[in-house]
């Protein structure tokens, strides 16, 4: 045990942990994560496995992992009683494609799912929802066929829950997914590592104050 390196360690069961999450076992299989951003980032992820691997590696993600699974743990021992799904997988049909999600928290009661939980980890003051977590929910909620869904943000100043109550019209969606690109605008590329070699990227507008 003299060599032990606890950071290391936890790191890599980190990285594992999300690996396994988004690992695809089947070509047709599309994760709900990929259908709520632009196609075309996941297009490169697949040829260029190691930026997918290196975004895994960040801190940034890392603890937003570790979040989740302190909330996990929390609302396990809260909820001892009721019928919560933690992670568990979905699978749904629709255009050809089997769409694959694991929603962080599946609420159900008398059988029936009443509630889809979302939990994401922020280190802004949380302003508004962006599209890409509104899509994601939305294909949750879709998934699992949950009556509610919501988002539960984790911020250094807040813990808040903003309900999501959007039904998404799926297959219309996958049609403008596989065409779209970026799928939700300009905002989109900002954030993406393939920007710089995409010949779809667009730049956004910047504002010149008159004098
Ligand atoms: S740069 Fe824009 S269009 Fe290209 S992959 Fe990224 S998000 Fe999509």
């Amino acid at each position: 045990m003299s060599d032990l390196i606890v950071g290391r360690d936890l790191r890599n069961y980190l990285y594992n942990l999300m690996s396994s999450k988004y690992a695809k076992r089947r070509n047709q299989d599309i994760l709900v994560h990929e259908l709520a951003q632009c196609k075309k980032r996941g297009d490169f992820d697949a040829v260029k496995e190691q930026v997918a691997e290196l975004r895994r590696w960040h801190p940034r993600l890392m603890i937003g992992e570790l979040i989740h699974q302190g909330v996990f743990q929390a609302l396990a021992k809260i909820y001892r009683d009721a019928s919560v799904l933690i992670e568990r997988e979905f699978v749904k049909e629709v255009e050809g494609y089997r769409v694959v999600g694991h929603p962080d928290v599946v609420v159900y009661e008398d059988g029936a799912p009443v509630k889809v939980i979302d939990i994401k980890y922020s280190t802004r003051r949380v302003e508004r929802v962006d599209k890409v977590y509104t899509c994601q929910v939305a294909l949750y909620k879709w998934l699992t066929e949950a009556k509610h869904a919501s988002i539960l943000f984790i911020t250094p100043t807040d813990i808040i829950e903003v309900p999501i109550e959007v039904d998404l019209d799926v297959a219309s969606h996958i049609k403008r997914w596989e065409h779209s690109f970026p799928l939700w605008g300009s905002e989109e590329c900002e954030w993406c590592e393939y920007r710089h070699i995409c010949g779809f990227s667009k730049k956004r507008d910047v504002q010149v104050e008159l004098l």
